[in-house]
């Protein structure tokens, strides 16, 4: 779509609604919104509550991340597993150790989906962000991650949904390569420590 003229856009939309008949009811929409287009809009969204009595919410029916990220699995599962836990946890299953239980599943997973959610959309702005300051960066921060071990581990951690281990402001700096890294060869600390 980048560079594509008007015309060439109404082609590409048209062809798009013959091969996804599902979209067809969407059609007019769709034209319309050709000259407002974003090629790779990066949304996100996470429900302010993960559970009402006798309610879960697990998965993307309670947070949704864009999928160039590679989140949304992680953390589904990630959420089903500490629901299992919770309801393990709770002891005999009566109505109110069960909704005790997912108060536990709410309180412990909201504060990771939340910077699932956060470094996700980083990510996916890093590589999508079309100005000559994102593109500097992101490719650096892209090249600069990926030779420094201690940096990928952690960043890996992270968004596999593993645990919330944040880059402090240090990291971000050796992660542009504005400062060398002595412990690029490392493992981070609270993988040492774990
Ligand atoms: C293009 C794309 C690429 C992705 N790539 C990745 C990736 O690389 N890594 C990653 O981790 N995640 C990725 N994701 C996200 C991942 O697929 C989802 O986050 C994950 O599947 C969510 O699991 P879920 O069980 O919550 O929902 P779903 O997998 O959507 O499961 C919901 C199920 O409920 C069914 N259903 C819906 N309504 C009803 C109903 N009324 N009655 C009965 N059944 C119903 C649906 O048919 C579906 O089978 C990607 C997503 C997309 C769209």
């Amino acid at each position: 779509m980048r560079g594509a003229g008007p015309g060439e856009q109404a082609r590409w939309a048209a062809a798009l609604v013959r091969d996804t008949p599902a979209l067809g009811p969407l059609a007019d929409a769709i034209h319309e919104a050709l000259p407002r287009r974003q090629t790779l809009p990066v949304g996100r969204a996470l429900a302010p509550l993960l559970t009402r009595p006798g309610l879960a919410l697990v998965g993307d029916c309670g947070h949704l991340v864009h999928p160039m990220a590679a989140q949304g699995m992680n953390s589904a599962v990630a959420d089903a597993d500490r629901l299992a836990a919770a309801l393990r946890e709770c002891g005999d299953l009566t109505a109110a150790s069960v909704d005790r239980a997912l108060l536990a599943y709410a309180r412990a997973r909201h504060a990771d989906l939340v910077h699932v959610g956060r470094i996700s959309h980083n990510a996916a702005r890093m590589v999508t962000d079309l100005s000559w300051t994102g593109r500097l960066l992101g490719r650096r921060a892209l090249r600069c991650t990926g030779g420094n071990d201690r940096i990928r581990y952690t960043v890996m951690h992270n968004m596999a949904g593993l645990g919330t281990h944040p880059l402090t402001l240090l990291d971000r700096l050796h992660q542009i390569g504005l400062l060398p890294d002595p412990r690029a060869r490392q493992e981070p600390a609270w993988a040492r420590h774990a």
